[in-house]
């Protein structure tokens, strides 16, 4: 990477060097040990079939703009947001639904 080429340039460039390799490394890991996440706050938005909606979840509660979440509080929306979210947020969906999810 042209960065660390530029830092190594210099004695403190080696030092800057490796504390960034360091860095790196715990990204790495950090990134890949989900379970050091959780989210308070989250709001996005989730293409579907037919229409964009907008996702989001704040104080531990799932939302979604679709029709199926205002008339049943569960969607294929936040449902997905859950799997990909898996162990960084609490499962809201009914049991059998979470479990079919997996
Ligand atoms: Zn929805």
């Amino acid at each position: 990477m042209q960065v660390f080429q530029f830092l190594s340039n210099t004695k403190e460039g080696t030092a800057m060097h490796s504390s960034l390799i360091g860095m790196v490394e715990k990204a790495h890991r950090y990134s890949e040990e989900k379970e050091r996440v959780s989210f308070g706050q989250i709001k996005a938005t989730i293409r579907g079939e037919n229409d964009t909606h907008e996702v989001g979840f704040n104080n531990g509660e799932w939302h979604c703009t679709c029709e199926h979440f205002t008339t049943g509080k569960v969607c294929s929306h936040t449902m997905a947001m859950e799997r990909i979210l898996t162990g960084m947020v609490p499962e809201k969906a009914p049991a059998h639904v979470a479990s079919a999810l997996r």
